[in-house]
């Protein structure tokens, strides 16, 4: 069986307490691989590795590190077909999304950061005839990085591509889940020649690994992408010892469909945005407002979308509908469908566990699900559910609509569907969402500041601004 290794100082090596775990293929429900089951000891090795990798690569001109993050992009590039094989067996996705989405933008990740560190100034602030102050940029120093699994290399790279880039050192963790690209990441980065200890990938569980990762006192900062209630653990955990931290948390995402828009385009993409990768992008919508007058015709033509939806093998071609993570997360979100059963809602499609025959016979396949006639303020419209369940809702007025799109304790995305430019902006602005997409969705320049508002996290990934959480400022004043 594959057996993943930990990869600290430049190497790859079996974890310290020599113990495993088994991961799972989600189309199968069969284990295929094992990866170490790290403990603080394991940590511990990282980031003494890390440490000593520091003073070197902080000092290494900006071009130079550049360089290396530029040549990791495109080994990254080079093996797509392989990542891509491996993204789709190790999380159940659909091989042609793991093909045209995870596995691209994870070598646009390195490419965007390898040249954006050569991009980054800070501030001067001149006090004619008094003073000159200008703004120093040092590296945070060893920085954390802990991933999810619902975009496992895509994410893991959005948070170690920044950090290197900007001259730290990283301890990072992908998901136990969905460790298997993280593992081919190591290869890669021997292959670059990255320096022994500049990145280490630490493998295991949260409360083990993850944990001594929030809790090592030499970590600086960590970046963290994942559920609300695993964020106020770690918030809860780092606040004490002052690091700085980035979360990245859960959605509850809504697309507002005016009777203006394009409907066509609004309900092939809204199919998109609440089905892709099976429901379990933290963007994707998942209550459908539909102003009234064009109710019918959108349920209509969404459900027949709904009803072309091919579900089955991930590794197939045709698949658009791959399995579902897990077997316990299986369970919840079969577990909100019948909660929605129970508020009230009518089902109008889907809500069944989908059992495949052959190769999937065991695997975690769920129909796409949508249920009308449900409260906005009920549960199942207010909790993430993070599968393909959404529930569809009509509406008569702007200032209806958005009360219940910010009714949530969420704030991470939304679309809105309208031909109206000033209602557009008018209600982008409204809406307490950190990102905003307008007759689109999913559309993503890595230059612009990513990131949820209320519970969805604190602060902001991409661009500048994820060089700047991996920078300390320090303000220098020259007396003239
Ligand atoms: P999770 O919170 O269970 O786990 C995320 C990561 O944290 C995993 O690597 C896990 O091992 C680790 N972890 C768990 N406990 C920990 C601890 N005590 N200390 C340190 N690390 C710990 O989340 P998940 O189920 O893997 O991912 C799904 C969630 O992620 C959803 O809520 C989704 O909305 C969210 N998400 C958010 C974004 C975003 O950008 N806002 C993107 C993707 C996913």
């Amino acid at each position: 069986m594959l057996q993943l290794q930990n990869y600290i100082n430049g190497q790859l090596v079996a974890p310290v307490a020599g113990t495993y775990l088994p991961t799972i293929e989600p189309a199968t429900g069969q284990v295929y691989a094992e990866i170490p089951d790290s403990s603080p000891a394991d940590v511990a090795r990282a980031v003494t590795a890390a440490e000593a990798a520091l003073p070197t690569w902080r000092m290494l001109p900006a071009e130079e590190r550049g360089r290396l993050l530029v040549r990791i992009a495109e080994l990254l590039e080079r093996d797509l077909e392989l990542l891509a094989q491996a993204e789709s067996l190790d999380n159940g996705k659909p091989v042609s999304l793991a093909r045209t989405v995870d596995i691209p933008r994870a070598a646009s990740n390195f490419a965007f950061f390898g040249t954006a560190a050569q991009h980054f100034a800070s501030e001067t602030h001149f006090q004619e005839g008094v003073a000159l102050n200008y703004t120093v940029r040092h590296p945070l120093g060893v920085v954390g990085c802990i991933s999810p699994w619902n975009l496992p290399l895509y994410l893991f790279t959005w948070k170690i591509a920044p950090a290197l880039a900007a001259g730290c050192c990283v301890v990072a963790k992908p998901s136990e889940l969905t460790p298997y690209t993280a593992f081919l990441l190591s290869n890669l980065c021997i292959e670059a020649g990255l320096p022994a200890g500049v990145l280490n990938i630490v493998h295991g569980t949260g409360p083990s690994a993850g944990q001594a990762i929030v809790e090592h006192p030499a970590i600086k900062a960590i970046s963290f992408t994942g559920g609300t209630a695993t964020g106020a653990h770690i918030a809860r955990t780092a606040a004490p010892l002052f690091k700085k931290l980035s979360l990245e948390l859960g959605g509850k995402n809504p697309n507002i469909i005016f009777a203006d828009c394009n409907l066509a385009e609004a309900v092939r993409t809204s199919l998109r945005s609440s089905f892709s990768n099976q429901g379990q992008i933290c963007l994707c919508g998942s209550r459908i407002f539909i102003e009234r007058p064009v109710y019918e015709v959108f349920k209509t033509e969404f459900l027949q979308g709904v009803a072309g939806l091919t579900i089955g093998d991930p590794q197939e071609e045709g698949t658009q509908q791959g399995a579902v993570v897990s077997e316990a997360h299986l369970r919840k979100v079969l577990g909100y469908i019948e909660l929605a059963h129970q508020e009230g809602g009518t089902l109008l499609a889907g809500g069944q566990r989908i059992e495949l025959k052959g190769r999937c016979a065991g695997g975690y396949f769920l129909q796409p699900t949508v249920f009308e006639g449900l409260r906005p303020d009920c549960r199942v419209n207010q909790e993430e559910i993070f599968g393909p369940v959404v529930t569809l809702t009509p509406f008569d007025t702007e200032e209806e609509v958005l009360a219940w799109a910010n009714s949530t304790e969420y704030g991470l995305a939304a679309t809105v569907w309208t031909s109206n430019l000033t209602r557009a902006h008018r209600v982008a602005h409204a809406l307490h969402s950190g990102i905003v997409w307008i007759n689109t969705w999913m559309h993503r320049d890595l230059r612009t500041p990513f990131g949820g508002m209320k519970n969805s996290g604190v602060g902001r990934e991409g661009g500048l601004e994820a060089l700047r959480f991996f920078t300390e400022p320090q303000s220098i004043t020259l007396k003239l």
